[in-house]
């Protein structure tokens, strides 16, 4: 692995060929994080999924000989290039390994809280359909889209209302039709966010809501490398959000935030704490693991007790300082 340069500036001119603009805001002036050998990606993608993909995917997913990635001078939102989400074969191939569907998320909960029995639920980028399943736990009315035939035969074979199809043609043909429409994990993965958002507006009724979650880049639980986290590059993530991001996301896409809000809890706050902590006596102090480990945990135990925690999230605090889990949601409301 190639450890991360340090940070520099480098405003991009405007007009140079092949130059990437970020996705969300259109600037090009960015700061370089870090970059990558592709090659290196792909095998830690390996290691990580129990399983090598094929040389196909491999070559069809390899766009340059190393990833790079930028923090955009305009809105903060770091991006890689070259800018290329990952294809349907390489979907299919990590699609096909058991742990890669998440069965349980925060995420899927919040919704459930957030909506009433009578509303219309579309979940854009449905998966094999553990939402769907949820909402029919929970008594809610849900329906599925995803472009995969694999994850569509799966959620239907389990009894699942999803279709098979693309986001933007569903749209054109359901407009206003839905009360809530939700999309998780979807962001991330593609090369127009805003594009993508912008057609859950328009399957949205007038006044119902968008609701979409992602990975929060600033959780203390997040692998700390630039590229620890394989599934954290390309070709499967090509961007890494914070939650004033996810705010504009909405508003670019002609939407209201009603709120963004991180998965939270006093276990999660706890952990966290002792992760930074520990990360800090280890790299910074050189303590030896045991004793920063004993140290960290007796600071969690009297720093955040389960009783202060309303406190620490009334005051915002936690989310500032990575005190929050992986997922983050923004709640957007159409225009009426
Ligand atoms: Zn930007």
């Amino acid at each position: 692995m190639l450890a991360p340069p340090p940070e520099t500036a480098t405003p991009t001119p405007a007009g140079t060929a092949g130059a990437t603009a970020c996705p969300l805001c259109g600037a090009t002036g960015h700061a370089v994080v870090g970059s990558c050998p592709t090659a290196e990606v792909f095998e830690a993608l390996g290691r990580t999924l129990g399983a090598a993909l094929s040389p196909a995917a491999v070559a069809e997913n390899t766009h340059a000989s190393a990833v790079t990635l930028r923090r955009c001078l305009g809105c903060d939102l770091e991006y890689f290039v070259p800018l290329r989400a990952g294809t349907e074969r390489f979907y299919a191939e990590i699609g096909a390994c058991p742990a890669y569907y998440v069965a349980g998320r925060w995420e899927f909960d919040f919704v459930c809280a957030a909506s009433g029995p009578t509303d219309s639920i579309l979940d854009v980028g449905a998966g094999s359909g553990h939402f769907l399943e949820r909402c029919r736990a929970h008594g809610r009315k849900a329906r599925g889209l995803d472009p995969s035939p694999v994850a569509v035969g799966s959620a239907r074979a389990r009894g699942l209302d999803v279709a098979a199809g693309d986001v933007a043609s569903f749209a054109a043909a359901n407009p206003d039709a839905f009360d809530v429409v939700t999309a998780f994990h979807v962001v991330e993965h593609i090369e127009r966010p805003v594009e993508f958002v912008a057609a859950l507006a328009r399957l949205c009724r007038p006044g119902g809501r968008v609701i979409v979650a992602l990975p929060n880049r600033l959780s203390a639980h997040r692998p700390r490398g630039f590229i620890e986290g394989p599934l954290d590059c390309p070709p499967h993530h090509v961007s890494r959000w914070t939650a004033a991001n996810l705010a504009r996301l909405g508003q670019a896409a002609g939407l209201g935030c009603e709120r963004v809000e991180a998965e939270h809890g006093p276990v999660i706050a706890r952990e966290a704490l002792k992760l930074a902590t520990r990360r800090f006596l280890g790299e910074r102090l050189g303590l030896g693991d045991g004793t920063a480990r004993a140290v960290s945990g007796l600071l969690g135990r009297v720093l955040v007790p389960r009783a202060l925690h309303p406190v620490y999230r009334a005051t915002g605090i936690l989310e500032r300082l990575g005190g929050v889990g992986l997922s983050m949601a923004a709640v957007y409301r159409k225009p009426g």
